[in-house]
């Protein structure tokens, strides 16, 4: 059997066990597979574990590799520089120059400082890179969320409902870091201290914490031990209100996932 026969059979069998779409709320019939993380994450395209596909429809799963792409350089801009990294590197730069050339101009590399911020009751040093508003708006703020309907999926077995709100918090960004900490956040959502442990890369490309509360879920994701995206699943009835500054995504059969407008 050639390679492009057994891997649609392979899918063809994910798909039976698997048959809805988990990115857009759970009706839409899934017909092909997403990888989260995405493979272009890490250093040599290996997967570390088995257990990281959820089924998605065409529209959900189409259009993201852009995001995988860029949020993979802007994540590895950030990281402690290896020289083993210096191939991966490239390909990604280049990767970015060719799909989304606006994106590569917006990541400014110069600028980085150390920062100090408490997570998990420890003190580490992040990096802090100056990154373009517009950057999170297009490109890192939607990747992070699909992440968020992903790896639900992939604990609970369901996704997350259409209607449910999903924040994204970024900790890279100069601004982001002042404003609130990571500790506040997380006593803010209500789930400070109860984290699990959920997959980590032996690279350390990418690893995640979390805890689904059928209320009030949480995932900390690291990328490369140098980003963090805090990621907070809201119930439906979730007053999104009392939190103006929060970006919110949430996701329906229409649109799939999007950013819930501001309120005026
Ligand atoms: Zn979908």
């Amino acid at each position: 059997m050639g390679e492009a026969k057994r891997k649609m059979g392979k899918t063809a069998e994910f798909l039976i066990d698997h048959p809805w779409c988990c990115l857009c709320g759970g009706s839409v019939r899934a017909t092909t597979v997403e990888h989260a993380p995405p493979r272009v994450f890490f250093l040599n395209r290996a997967l570390p574990t088995n257990t990281h596909r959820v089924p998605a429809c065409e529209r959900c799963n189409n259009g993201s590799s852009q995001a995988d792409q860029v949020t993979a350089f802007v994540a590895m801009t950030m990281a402690i520089q290896k020289p083993s990294h210096q191939e991966y590197i490239l390909r990604l730069a280049k990767g970015v120059a060719n799909n989304a050339p606006e994106a590569l101009a917006m990541i400014t590399n110069g600028g980085s400082t150390d920062v100090p911020l408490r997570v998990d009751g420890q003190t580490d040093l992040y990096s802090r890179v100056e990154v373009d508003h517009e950057l999170f708006t297009n490109w890192l703020n939607p990747w992070a969320a699909k992440q968020a309907y992903a790896l639900h999926y992939l604990h609970l077995g369901k996704p997350i409902p259409a209607g449910a709100k999903v924040m994204v918090q970024w900790f890279t960004n100069a601004h982001v870091i002042e404003e609130q900490s990571p500790d506040e956040l997380l006593r803010q959502l209500r789930s400070y201290g109860e984290l699990r442990q959920g997959m980590k890369s032996s690279e350390n490309e990418y690893s995640y914490k979390y805890q689904f509360d059928p209320e009030i879920g949480c995932i900390i994701l690291m990328l490369h031990d140098s980003s963090m995206v805090m990621l907070g699943i809201f119930d439906p009835s979730f007053p999104e209100h009392e939190h103006p500054k929060w970006t919110m995504f949430t996701t329906g059969p229409e649109r799939g996932i999007h950013e819930v407008e501001p309120l005026p």
